[in-house]
């Protein structure tokens, strides 16, 4: 293992290198002072999506929409994988409807959709809501 990961910020998406035993402490980015590994899903869009994949930590994108019930119910369950996979892997929820560009450019055809990011590209897609011990297992099959 490498003794620094960069990570992007969730924020301004400045490329922060974060040593391998310091995150745990909350790291604050360099350029805006935001949390760098928030314990709770952020906001991706558009504008933020290619800064977003980069970096040494996969990323995982919930999809959704305010009009959807499963993606709703499916809200909780994406926070609480959060908070427990801090350090390991990112959690971004993007708003399909107001990021129809980006959702069209990832083809998605239903929601909820999760699709996990290592290196900048994806590694893997997932339809639909399902509960925490079975997105921790489908996670782990990836190596998170
Ligand atoms: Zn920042």
């Amino acid at each position: 293992m490498t003794a620094t990961l960069l990570v992007p910020c969730p924020h301004c998406g400045g490329l922060n290198r974060l040593p391998h035993n310091r995150l745990a402490d909350q790291p604050r980015c360099g350029r805006c002072k935001s949390a760098v590994l928030p314990d709770k899903p952020f906001a991706l869009d558009d504008a933020g999506f290619a800064a977003q994949i980069k970096g040494d930590l996969p990323l995982l994108l919930d999809v959704w929409a305010d009009w959807c019930g499963p993606c709703k119910a499916f809200a909780p369950i994406f926070e609480q994988a959060a908070s427990r996979l801090v350090g390991r892997c990112r959690l971004a929820k993007l708003d399909s409807e107001a990021n129809q560009r980006l959702a069209g450019q990832l083809g998605i055809r239903s929601i909820p959709s999760l699709i996990l990011f290592k290196d900048g590209r994806e590694i893997a897609r997932q339809s639909g809501a399902m509960p925490l011990p079975q997105l921790l297992a489908w996670l782990a099959q990836h190596g998170i």
